[in-house]
């Protein structure tokens, strides 16, 4: 097959003109750098997770995903997907329930996030009085995503796929908080990204809702008032942090093996606290 891209973490391949394979590796990026240093199984955890959401939450079609088994080359199986081809919109299309993130920085400074006015005294932490839409542009390799208004997303796709974007991110966002708060679970944020097919319907794209995308939060340690205990990177960020002395210039430092160990724990166990499922019979169970 045809490699048509490869990104910071996925490799995407040609199937036909409709139709492409969208490969998850085991590379763990942060701040924007790939790390020399794989996380075994991340590709599949991010894989197994993805066609969970995917296949149950209504708000999430009509969506990219036609088959996680049929047409998945034995070399990618439990990593690769067949998806269709979209035209990606240029947005990250973020939808965030807490403050966390890039949005402390913006709320702080300004009062707002992406233009969206909060009120005073949040903290860090805090839940928000409502889910709002914090719409973020596609960086190119290297650079960072950029926050920007909703005006600014309007003049990127236009008003209609501008309405439509945020209102399906908001409607994923809010079934799937519900669904993860059920089993323990915080979903402070989540990135979404979106396409249009051939005859420019919406359709959600991508990988949907895992801890490389999403701020998973474990509920009862939930303490408002500074970063939260957290599934996603941030076991890495911290060690990149207060250990690594790396500066945030590529290219990375190795990760030392417990790292890595923890933080392959934690991708697993966020697979399988919000799935019930145990991650040893994926891709036994793709369909
Ligand atoms: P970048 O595009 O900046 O490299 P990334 O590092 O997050 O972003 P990956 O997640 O590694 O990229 O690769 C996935 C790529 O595939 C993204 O560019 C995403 O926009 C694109 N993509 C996802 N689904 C589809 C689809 N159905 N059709 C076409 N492109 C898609
Ligand atoms: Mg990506």
């Amino acid at each position: 097959m045809k490699l048509l891209a490869t990104g910071k973490v996925r490799e995407l391949y040609q199937v036909d003109d409709e139709r492409l394979l969208m490969v998850a590796s085991d590379r763990i990026s942060a701040y924007d750098v790939v790390l020399p240093t794989p996380i075994p199984d991340k590709g599949a955890v991010l894989t197994a997770l993805s066609v969970w959401w995917f296949e149950r939450l209504l708000a999430a079609r009509p969506h990219h995903l036609i088959s996680a088994a049929a047409g998945v080359p034995a070399e990618a199986r439990g990593r690769g997907l067949l998806v269709w081809r979209l035209s990606m919109l240029p947005v990250e299309c973020v939808a965030r329930g807490y403050l966390a993130g890039s949005a402390v920085a913006d709320y702080t400074e300004t009062g707002a996030v992406c233009g969206v006015r909060l009120p005073a005294g949040l903290r860090e932490g805090d839940r928000l009085p409502q889910p709002i839409f914090t719409p973020a542009t596609k960086a190119a390799v290297g650079a960072h995503d950029e926050n920007v208004s909703f005006e600014a997303v309007v003049a990127a796709v236009g008003g209609s796929l501008a309405e439509q974007i945020r209102d399906r991110t908001l409607a994923i966002y809010a079934e799937a908080a519900t669904l993860a708060e059920g089993r323990g679970i915080l979903l402070a944020d989540t990135k979404l990204e979106f396409g249009t097919d051939a005859t420019g319907r919406l359709v959600l794209g991508d990988e949907m809702l895992t801890p490389d995308s999403s701020r998973f939060w474990p509920a009862e340690e939930w303490r408002p008032g500074g970063a939260q205990p957290s599934y996603d990177k941030q076991f890495v960020r911290d060690w990149l942090i207060h250990e690594s002395g790396w500066n945030r210039v590529a290219p990375g430092p190795d990760l030392p093996g417990d790292v890595v160990t923890a933080t392959r724990a934690r991708y697993v166990q966020a697979y399988e606290q919000l799935t019930g499922l145990s991650f040893t019979d994926w891709p036994v169970a793709a369909r």
